[in-house]
């Protein structure tokens, strides 16, 4: 058995600067690490001196530290992170377990997806959109690949890291694919205009209602980050869905693109595409998309 990297961290090397955003558990923050970097032969030579790096990282911290059954639950989300290892999933640094817990993660710099396309609507150009949408495809079919079901994509759980490179977070919702390949869900937050319609109507999620949920979430890209079925409320959601409406054609979006997004779409979970196929589709779209710019 490979042995287990401990991702217990030495609280004294991490300084908290200011927040970032606010979790379901508490405040995230910017912070600082320094990691004292081991080098030469440990026979103290001088070599051995110890060179400190210091990183930026994102710390999410848990306000109740009372309540153990919280923590635990908090911690969960660092339990699943661990086991990931993607250029576009956010990676874990490391854990405090004890109170205060905090969870130490990569920095995606550039914040929430969501906000960067606002902000940046006009300079961003269709195959930066078309980029982002194979880089989130590629972090999903590495994740169907391990049985994992994410169960909440979602533009606001997409975070920017740099211009060219996005990153998906935020996986407190997801869980391993169980035998049945189900979970019921007991919270009554639901993302319902992202979820595929076996999600709304029976709480089953698969990887084949992930693959509905990316469709969601590749058209919020496409559209620069205008959220789904605006002012549709969730309760007529599912009708219009077993109507047959869909989300419209964005603008300026490739018409090979908005039909793989129509495939995510199909009512019928098994009759979706893979990720894995989604991801070659979407690469080949790219490189049509980079060819024509060259025109
Ligand atoms: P919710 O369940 O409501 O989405 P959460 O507890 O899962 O909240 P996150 O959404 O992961 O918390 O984090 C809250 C906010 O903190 C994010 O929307 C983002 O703005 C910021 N944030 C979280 N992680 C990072 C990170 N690694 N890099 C940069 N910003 C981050």
């Amino acid at each position: 058995t490979p042995a287990v990297r401990n991702y217990e961290l030495d609280r004294s090397e991490i300084t908290l600067n200011n927040t970032i955003g606010v979790g379901q558990f508490g405040d995230v923050y910017i912070g600082t690490y320094h990691t004292k970097v081991k080098c030469g032969n440990g026979k103290g030579d001088k070599n051995d001196i110890g060179n400190s790096a210091i990183i930026q990282v994102a710390v999410k911290t848990c306000k109740t530290n009372d309540d153990p059954e919280k923590m635990e639950r908090f911690l969960e989300e660092a339990y699943v992170m661990q086991k990931f290892d993607h250029p576009h999933i956010i990676r874990l640094i490391g854990i405090c377990s004890e109170s205060p817990v905090w969870i130490v993660m990569e920095l995606a710099e550039y914040g929430e997806l969501r906000a960067y396309l606002k902000s940046n609507a006009e300079k961003l150009r269709r195959e930066t959109l078309l980029l982002y949408c194979y880089q989130l495809s590629t972090a999903l079919s590495y994740l169907e690949s391990k049985k994992f079901v994410h169960r909440d994509i979602a533009a606001r759980n997409v975070l920017v890291s740099s211009p060219t490179c996005i990153k998906l977070a935020d996986f407190g919702l997801s869980r391993w694919v169980s035998e049945q390949s189900y979970y019921h869900s007991s919270t009554c937050m639901l993302p319902i205009k992202w979820m595929a319609p076996e999600s709304i109507n029976f709480r089953r999620f698969t990887i084949a209602s992930d693959v509905w949920m990316f469709g969601v979430c590749a058209w919020e890209i496409l559209m620069l980050g205008v959220k789904p079925f605006q002012g549709i409320k969730n309760s007529d959601i599912i009708a219009k869905l077993e109507n047959g409406e869909r989300l419209p054609f964005p603008n300026n979006c490739p018409p090979r693109l908005y039909s793989l997004l129509s495939q995510c779409w199909t009512y019928e979970p098994s009759k979706r595409p893979n990720f894995k196929r989604i991801k070659e589709t979407l690469y080949e779209i790219l490189i049509e998309e980079r060819a024509a710019g060259f025109d």
